[in-house]
């Protein structure tokens, strides 16, 4: 009995073979060293900063060379439905600006180089297992989970490595005869490579970050196809579909890096030539005085959800997570600030990888007062209105009313050449500017953040005596500058910093405490930006009703 007939058995239905898939996709079209590179997430409805760094890693690499990034879902794994998980892939690059130039969606396939859903390719993954099996370099394997079990605890018990390879790999040497017959009497496998490789023996590889490695020759006949249902795993899925879809250049975890000896060995055995890998490291926090890995468990920054939700600019984690990709990205913004991200050069070399590379949320918020201070006033106006839109409906309608009223709030202090950077996201703005609105202002909870001047029959002959005297909604404003000073010589301040400098004790206080008596009045609060373009901004009537509350 042969090799062949054994490939039969298995595969009775598979009529094609490896050539007929690589006339169908034949190599691309693209220009001289143009990258093709691919994300190729498993839907599992989480989805990590991790995965997206990698995502945003394939975008670029295939930009800067003309090349072309597509999204290839690995959903082998998956026994949970799949349609939620894969709508959160989409809408997360989606948000970002990144897309795809091959990928199917919702039955709509866009590219030539697919199915783009693993569990739709399960044909030809039959056809590539068959050839394996046909020039003996795969195996039916009929362990149980209890012989494996044993395996695992007898190489423990010894100190050995662990893993089904050399002598342990029992079902390596059963006779073809013996195969068959098993298989006819219906009893359970999976389907192993069968490795040539020598653990003992060390080879070298390119990595594209890491540089050149020195690894042991893998020796595992791992498994290649799960017995429950016929569906490859990830080792052997992504070899033949790297292949197939020409991949160029693979970016994925540094977690792989370990069975990277195994993928190579496959691709060897096709006679295949590898992509390049690029092995991307981990995103490490600090945690107290160590660093430790982001993890899905501790950290909701680890969820991309984390950033759309609180409304960080899209553009605040994409330049935080270049900056870690490269650590002169950001000089380079700074010299190129009208230039996509994408265009910056990307070089897998100058990325840190020794101990992880470094997360930080305190630098995103930077960043984003940065991104958010930098906005126009319709900028930012329409990126709060679509995240309220989503995220706080109520807010939404109250800003989007008066939509003139609402920018010139947002444009307090912002359009010029340093503009006020309070703003870190977006679900942060209502904080800090609902005062500016009627009818939050009514019904918010009101503590006036008073200050050197805190007696309440001082602070209404203030007030009143502004407000009576000299408040006029129309004034420019050097002319209510002037008029607040002369406001503090009526009452006994000083309307001049230095003479109170000088002489405080003949003074009750200065310009600057009477001041914060009016912005609190109007506000609540002691720190708010320009009072003169409140006060502005603020309709009489308005102003009149928060004076009557103090009064
Ligand atoms: N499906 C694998 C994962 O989610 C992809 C790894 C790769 O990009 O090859 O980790």
């Amino acid at each position: 009995m042969t090799n062949k007939e054994l490939a039969d058995l298995i595969f009775p239905d598979i009529d094609k073979d490896i050539k007929y898939y690589e006339n169908k996709y034949q190599p691309r079209d693209l220009p001289e060293g143009a990258k093709v590179t691919r994300f190729a997430p498993s839907p599992t409805g989480y989805m990590h900063l991790g995965g997206f760094f990698q995502a945003i890693i394939d975008y670029v690499l295939a930009k800067n060379s003309n090349g072309l990034f597509y999204l290839r879902i690995e959903d082998t794994d998956t026994k949970r439905e799949v349609k939620e998980a894969v709508d959160l892939i989409f809408e997360s690059l989606n948000h970002y600006g990144i897309k795809p130039d091959e990928f199917e969606y919702n039955g709509e396939v866009t590219g030539n180089y697919g199915p783009y859903f693993q569990s739709e390719r399960k044909e030809i993954y039959h056809t590539f297992i068959k050839y394996l099996i046909e020039i003996g370099r795969a195996y039916p394997c009929f362990c149980t989970k209890e012989e494996l079990d044993e395996l695992r605890k007898h190489q423990e018990e010894r100190k050995f490595r662990t893993g089904y390879y050399g002598r342990y790999a029992k079902c390596r040497i059963l006779p073809i005869e013996k195969q068959i017959e098993k298989i006819k009497n219906g009893e359970d496998y999976v389907i192993r490579f069968k490795s040539e490789g020598n653990f003992d023996l060390k080879f070298k590889t390119e990595d594209q970050v890491k540089g050149t490695l020195e690894l042991s020759q893998n020796d595992e006949d791992f498994v290649i196809m799960k017995s429950s249902d016929k569906l490859p795993t990830y080792h052997f899925a992504h070899i033949v579909d790297d292949y197939l879809m020409k991949t160029t250049h693979v970016v994925r975890g540094e977690e792989w890096l370990s069975s990277l000896p195994k993928h190579l060995e496959l691709f060897r055995a096709f006679g295949f030539k590898a992509p390049k890998y690029v092995h991307t490291p981990l995103l490490v926090k600090k945690d107290g005085n160590s660093i430790r890995k982001i993890s899905k468990r501790k950290d909701p920054e680890a969820s991309m959800s984390y950033y759309k939700d609180k409304g960080y600019p899209t553009e605040a984690l994409i330049e935080s997570l270049m900056t870690i990709i490269n650590s002169n990205y950001e000089e380079w913004h700074t010299q190129n600030p009208d230039k996509k991200f994408y265009e910056f050069q990307y070089s897998p070399k100058k990325m840190s990888s020794a101990g992880g590379a470094f997360f930080d949320l305190d630098k995103l918020d930077n960043i984003s007062r940065n991104v958010i201070s930098k906005m126009t006033k319709d900028e930012v106006y329409d990126n709060l209105y679509k995240w309220a839109d989503e995220y706080n409906k109520e807010f939404a309608s109250i800003i989007s009313k008066d939509v003139d009223y609402t920018k010139s709030i947002l444009n307090i202090e912002r359009e010029q050449k340093k503009p006020r950077k309070d703003y870190v996201y977006y679900s942060d703005i209502e904080n800090q500017i609902w005062y500016m609105f009627p009818e939050l202002f009514d019904k918010h909870e009101k503590v006036y953040e008073w200050g050197t001047i805190n007696d309440i029959n001082e602070i209404k002959n203030i007030v009143s005596t502004y407000f009576d005297k000299y408040y006029d909604n129309k004034d420019d404003k050097e002319t209510w500058f002037n008029e607040v000073k002369e406001l503090c010589d009526e009452l006994g301040y000083a309307s001049d910093m230095k003479a109170y400098k000088e002489n405080p004790e003949d003074f009750k206080g200065s310009v600057a405490d009477v001041s914060t008596v009016i912005r609190v009045a109007i506000t609540t609060k002691s720190m708010t930006p320009d009072l003169y373009e409140i006060l502005k901004l603020l309709s009489k009537e308005e102003i009149e009703k928060r004076i009557n509350l103090i009064k």
